[in-house]
């Protein structure tokens, strides 16, 4: 294999380089010999394999051992500025997947490349509960993501109310089904996605079962009583398929997902909130009050366009990271509230597992990209380099 260098620059800074390859992130590299500068220079112009590379760096004046410029390969690598400039793609760049191809190669290694990423999303299968405020929103940013299948289940019908915030559907279709609508526009927008529409109920976690084989990922946006998180929970659980779950309460959008046999489950979650240890549980006597009075506020639905829209892509970001692995899941086991009367700034409350979960005992880790998640692109900064 060729290594080259992904486009960097670099500045030196008194002992060390200050390197820039993701326009929005720097790393500050120690090197009071002048070593990385040498073998950065020649990455990036003459990327060749490890013995053509040594040679290159000896010409430059730098002596390096195999092993020695393995591990420097490797630190690079973990910074994610590396790439392979012959590995061959199928995947069109200049069409429809430019955008997603340069966003990954933003955390494209030598190992897994900024194709393989992509490829992940368009050999995956999604399935998508609920096609309204929050579904309607998602399904839009999965098809231009480029997932490749898609199964979507609603038993709704358009009314005008839907027309603020679910901008899938149009005056035309009011009155007529959600989800075939939601299939319709997915077709018209992209050929080349299958999906399928299911209308139907779902009054157990049966409901779900029959579509849940060869299923990669679960997005939920069903609203349908006080039970349906339990029931797609369980579902999921049994299958050992991911779900990232998203939605809005009051001034707060939130989203949560389960990686069955990594996190925590839902049911892990109802049981930290009846313990006092989920989100919004101080203990205090004037926070226990102002939840049994929340619970007694009648719900509403106030997502407005920009709330459905925001969480819509917190929740489709939580997709992409459980389909292709580029970063690990941000939300599992742990709810993320946005705040929209406060800038809509974010923070994350991690909820315990219940180590008498009997749903967590028997879950099984599927073999997801999340296994094989990209290290953080800041993770390692000490690149060394002995001559
Ligand atoms: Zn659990």
């Amino acid at each position: 294999m060729r290594v080259g260098l992904k486009t960097c620059e670099w500045e030196r800074v008194g002992d060390g380089l200050v390197l820039v390859c993701d326009p929005s992130r720097s790393v500050e590299l120690e090197d009071p010999e002048g070593q990385v500068e040498i073998l950065l220079t020649v990455l990036r112009d003459r990327p060749g394999t490890a013995p053509q590379l040594r040679a290159a760096l000896a010409a430059a004046g730098l002596d390096i051992g195999v092993d020695e410029l393995a591990a420097a390969l490797s630190a690079l690598d973990d910074l994610r500025v590396l790439r392979d400039p012959d590995r061959p793609t199928d995947l069109d760049g200049a069409g429809r997947l430019f955008s997603n191809l340069a966003f990954f190669q933003l955390f494209s290694s030598l190992e897994v490349t900024d194709a393989d990423l992509q490829r992940r999303v368009c050999d995956a299968h999604v399935l998508q509960l609920g096609v309204g405020g929050l579904g309607s929103n998602v399904l839009q940013s999965l098809a231009g993501l480029g997932v490749g299948r898609l199964t979507l289940l609603d038993n709704d019908e358009v009314e005008p109310r839907n027309l603020a915030r679910q901008f899938l559907y149009r005056e035309a279709d009011l009155g007529t089904s959600k989800v075939h609508r939601a299939a319709a526009w997915v077709r018209d927008f992209h050929s080349g996605i299958r999906v399928d529409a299911v209308r139907r109920w779902v009054h157990g976690p049966d409901d779900l079962a029959d579509l849940l084989p060869g299923v990669d990922l679960v997005v939920s946006g069903i609203d349908q009583g006080e039970r349906i998180d339990s029931w797609v929970n369980e579902a999921c659980m049994s299958a050992g398929v991911p779900w990232v779950r998203g939605g809005m309460t009051g001034s707060q959008l939130i989203y949560f997902s389960v990686d069955p046999g990594r996190s925590a489950c839902y049911e892990c979650r109802i049981h930290a909130y009846a313990a006092g240890q989920g989100s919004a549980s101080t203990l205090s006597a004037l926070s226990m009050a102002a939840q049994r009075l929340s619970a007694r506020i009648p719900r509403a639905n106030r997502a407005n366009g920009p709330s459905a829209a925001l969480v819509g892509s917190l929740v489709a970001f939580e997709a992409l990271r459980y389909l292709t692995g580029y970063e690990p899941p941000y939300a599992a086991g742990a709810d993320v509230l946005v705040d929209v009367a406060g800038g809509c700034t974010q923070r994350r409350e991690p909820w315990p597992r219940n180590p008498d979960c009997p749903l967590c005992a028997t879950a099984t880790a599927t073999t997801t990209a999340t296994a094989t998640t990209a290290a953080a692109p800041d993770a390692a900064r000490t690149v060394a380099v002995a001559a």
